[in-house]
C-alpha cells in the first residue's frame, strides 16, 4: 500500500475511535492497541511531511508553537438570546410566539451550558476553522485549540460546507481533578474553558479536559425544515448532541414523529413544557456539568425565518435563566416614596452599577418589614437583582457600613405632609389626601402614556408646574394657561403648542381609558374593562349604582370580590371624587363608552368565561376566536377555573380539556361555534 493511502486510512480509522472513546464512551479497541496506530501514523506523517492534514487525529495533541488569534468574521449569525427570569414571563413568551407563528409550532428545549461559545466552520466536511463568539460579528480564531478536543470531529461525514454553534465546557468531575494538580488556581469550570481557547501553546490545551456539545447546525445543502432533523444530522455526522434536550407541541402527529427521528430526547404535548422546565430547575444540581438557564426556541426554520431578529436578538428563542441577574454596590441613601394612593414605599439610591446591560441606581425596599428583615442602613454593601422588567430590588446585605453601621428606622409622619403614617397590613400609608406628593402623583399617573397619553407634559414638567402653584389638581391640567409658561425659560412657543396640542387631543380618549387615568384605588384597566363589559358603560350609570351602596350589585361581576365592590361604592359616593368628575366632565373629557361602531352585535356571551384550546381551522391564530367571543359580550381568559363557562375545543385540546370536563364546563368544538356566531 502507497504511503498516502495508509496515512488516510489511519488518520480514519483514529479519528473512529477518538470518537467512539470521546464521545460516544464505547471503545472498541485497548489503549494500548490505539497507541501503536497512533504511533504509526506520528511517523509516518513525520517522514511525509506533503501528506499529513491539518485535520490529522496527531493534532489532537497540539503543538508548542505559539498561537496568535486573528479576527475573522462570521458568516453565519452569531447572536445573543433574549431572557426570561420566570415561569410566568416564559409561559407568555411561548404563548405570544405561537401567535405569531399562527399555527402549531413545536419548541425545542436545550440546556444553556455555562462555558464559552463556539462556532465551527466546516469545508467539504472538514474543519476548516472555529471562531470564538467575539462581538457576533467578527470572533477570534482558535482552530488549533479546537482541534486537540477529541470529542470534536475534524472530518465528517458530509461532503458539503457547513457550520456548528456549540459550547465548551468542562465537566464539574474533570475541572476539581484537574484543578486539585494546580492548587486550585482556577475559580469554576467556565473561566478554565474560556481562558484555556485562548491559551497560547495548544499542547497545553490538549491537556486540558475540555468538552463540547452543540446545538445549531447551518447546512448549505438539503437543508432540513426542522431544528430536530438538523441535530438528528449533527449527530449521525459525529457531533456531541445534549441528550437531555426536549420537544413540545400542541400537535401530538409532530410529537410522534420528532420521537421516531430522535428517540433519545423527551418530547410532550405543549401544556407539558412549563412543568419540564420547572423540573429542569430542580435537577440541575445533580448534572455534572454547569448550566445557568434553559434555551427555548422554535423548532420549524421557515417560521423561524418569518419570525426573524430584532437588532440584538433573534425572536424566535429565548433563553429561560435560572438565577436573576444580581451585582453588587453600595446604598447611598434611604428615601421614602409617596404613592398617588398613599401607599409609602422605601426606596434605596444605589451608586451606580451594571447589571444585565443597564445601570441601576435605584432599588425598592418594598416595606419597613423586609428592611428589618435585611437589616438594611445606608452605606452598607448590599447584593441586588433584577427579575423581569421590574425596579431591581436588594436582596441582602454583604458588609454593614463600617462607620456607622445602623438599620434604617421609617419615619413617624409623612415626609410630605407631615401626617402621621399609619400602618395597614404590611405597608404604611399617608392618610391625608390633600398630601401634596399624594396629588402629584395622581397626576403623574393621570397624563402618563398607558392613561391619558399626554406625552408633551413628563414628570419634570409636572414638578414644575406642582411647585409653582400652576396646577394643584387633576383638572387643573385643563384649566391653567400654558401662554403663561412663556414667561418661563425653557418654554419656547413652539413647546407650548405641542403641549396645547397634546392636552387638547386627550380629550378625545375613550371612557375607559378616562376612567382608568382617575386612578382609583381598585379601579385599574382591567377592572374598568370589566365594568364597561357588564353594563356600566357611562359614569353616570356607575354613580347611581354606587348611590344604592348594595354591595352585590358590584361584587356581582365576575373578578370583583367584596373588597373592590366595596372601594367602588366608596369613591362614587364620596363628594371630592364626583366634584373632580362634574368638573372633568364639563371640560369635555369622555364619561360614556361610545357604542362601537362596527359591533350592532348582540352580546350573547355575556357574563360567560372561555377558555380556548387546541388548533381550529378557521381561527387560526386562535386569538381570532377571542376576538369574536369578546364582541360578543364574553370574556376569554388562559387557563381552565371553576369560574370557566365554555371551553372552545379544536384538536389535539391537551391537558384544558380533561380539567374543563372536571369543572363541568360546556366544551364546544369548531362547528359548534361558528354556529354560535350566526
Ligand atoms: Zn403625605
Amino acid at each position: 500500500m502507497d504511503t498516502k493511502k495508509r496515512i488516510d486510512q489511519l488518520s480514519t480509522e483514529l479519528l473512529r475511535h477518538q470518537y467512539l472513546y470521546n464521545v460516544k464512551n464505547e471503545p472498541e479497541i485497548s489503549d494500548l492497541e490505539y497507541d501503536r496506530l497512533f504511533d504509526e501514523l506520528l511517523n509516518l506523517e513525520e517522514q511525509n511531511p506533503q501528506y499529513a492534514s491539518e485535520n490529522s487525529p496527531t493534532k489532537r495533541v497540539g503543538s508548542d508553537l505559539d498561537n496568535t488569534f486573528p479576527e475573522k468574521e462570521h458568516t453565519i449569525p452569531v447572536l445573543s438570546l433574549d431572557k426570561e427570569y420566570t415561569g410566568e414571563g416564559l409561559e407568555k413568551w411561548v404563548a405570544k410566539t405561537m401567535g405569531k407563528a399562527g399555527k402549531n409550532i413545536g419548541f425545542v428545549v436545550e440546556e444553556k451550558i455555562d462555558g464559552a461559545s463556539i462556532v465551527l466552520y466546516y469545508k467539504m466536511g472538514r474543519l476548516d476553522n472555529a471562531l470564538t463568539r467575539g462581538n457576533g460579528l467578527v470572533g477570534n480564531d482558535v482552530t488549533e485549540n479546537i482541534r486537540t478536543i477529541k470529542q470534536i470531529p475534524l472530518i465528517t461525514g458530509e461532503t458539503s460546507d457547513f457550520a456548528v454553534r456549540g459550547e465548551i465546557f468542562i465537566s464539574k468531575s474533570d475541572f476539581e481533578n484537574y484543578n486539585r494538580k494546580f492548587e486550585n488556581r482556577y475559580s469554576n469550570p467556565r473561566n478554565l474553558a474560556a481562558g484555556s481557547l485562548r491559551n497560547i501553546k495548544s499542547s497545553v490545551v490538549a491537556q486540558i479536559p475540555m468538552n463540547i456539545l452543540v446545538y445549531e447546525g447551518y447546512f448549505r445543502e438539503n437543508t432540513a425544515n426542522d431544528h430536530i432533523s438538523i441535530l438528528r444530522r449533527l449527530k449521525d455526522l459525529n457531533f456531541k448532541i445534549n441528550p437531555n434536550t426536549a420537544f413540545f407541541c400542541a400537535d401530538s402527529e409532530s410529537v410522534s414523529l420528532t420521537k421516531n427521528k430522535f428517540p433519545e430526547i423527551a418530547t410532550g404535548s405543549i401544556d407539558e413544557l412549563s412543568a419540564y422546565v420547572k423540573e429542569r430547575m430542580k435537577t440541575r444540581e445533580t448534572l455534572d456539568y454547569d448550566i445557568d438557564g434553559l434555551v427555548i426556541k422554535i423548532n420549524e426554520i421557515d417560521v423561524r425565518e418569518n419570525l426573524g431578529y430584532t437588532s440584538h436578538h433573534p425572536r424566535w428563542a429565548t433563553a429561560f435563566k435560572f438565577d436573576a441577574p444580581t451585582a453588587q454596590t453600595i446604598v447611598e441613601n434611604i428615601r421614602i416614596q409617596v404613592g398617588r394612593n398613599g401607599r409609602v414605599t422605601p426606596v434605596a439610591t444605589l451608586k451606580p452599577v451594571r447589571i444585565a446591560g443597564s445601570t441601576v441606581s435605584r432599588a425598592t425596599l418594598h416595606n419597613q418589614e423586609y428592611i428589618e428583615i435585611l437589616e438594611l442602613g445606608t452605606g452598607d454593601r448590599v447584593d441586588i437583582s433584577k427579575r423581569g422588567d421590574i425596579i431591581p430590588a436588594v436582596d441582602k446585605v454583604i458588609d454593614k457600613n463600617s462607620e456607622n453601621p445602623s438599620v434604617f428606622k421609617f419615619p413617624g409622619t409623612c415626609p410630605f405632609c407631615l401626617s402621621v403614617l399609619i400602618k395597614d397590613g404590611a405597608h404604611h400609608f399617608c392618610k391625608n389626601r390633600e398630601c401634596p406628593e399624594r396629588i402629584k402623583r395622581s397626576i403623574i399617573y393621570f397624563v402618563a402614556k398607558d392613561q391619558m397619553d399626554i406625552d408633551t407634559i413628563g414628570k419634570k414638567t409636572i414638578d414644575f408646574l406642582f411647585s409653582k402653584g400652576f396646577i394643584k389638581n387633576i383638572p387643573d391640567i385643563y384649566k391653567f394657561n400654558y401662554d403663561r409658561l412663556l414667561q418661563e425659560e425653557g418654554y419656547k412657543e413652539k413647546k407650548v403648542e405641542n403641549i396645547k396640542k397634546s392636552i387638547e387631543k386627550s380629550k378625545t380618549q375613550p371612557f375607559s381609558r378616562v376612567l382608568a387615568a382617575l386612578g382609583f384605588d381598585g379601579l385599574g384597566k382591567a377592572a374598568v374593562s370589566d365594568l364597561i363589559k357588564n353594563g356600566f358603560d357611562s359614569i353616570d350609570k356607575i354613580i347611581s349604582a354606587a348611590a344604592k351602596r348594595d354591595i352585590e350589585i358590584f361584587s356581582d361581576i365576575e373578578g370583583f370580590g367584596e373588597t373592590t365592590a366595596r372601594l367602588l361604592i366608596d369613591h362614587f359616593n364620596d363628594r371630592e371624587n364626583l366634584e373632580k368628575i362634574e368638573e372633568l366632565k364639563k371640560i369635555g373629557l369622555n364619561f360614556k363608552e361610545e357604542a362601537r361602531v362596527e359591533t350592532g352585535i348582540p352580546a350573547v356571551f355575556a357574563g360567560q368565561l372561555w377558555v380556548i384550546t387546541g388548533s381550529f381551522e378557521n381561527f387560526n391564530p386562535r386569538s381570532k376566536a377571542a376576538k369574536e367571543i369578546e364582541k360578543r359580550g364574553g370574556r376569554v381568559s388562559t387557563s381552565v377555573s371553576s369560574k370557566t363557562t365554555h371551553l372552545l375545543s379544536g384538536s389535539s385540546p391537551g391537558s384544558k380539556l380533561e380539567k374543563a370536563r372536571k369543572q363541568k364546563s360546556a366544551i364546544i368544538n369548531e362547528a359548534q361555534f361558528s354556529d354560535m356566531l350566526k
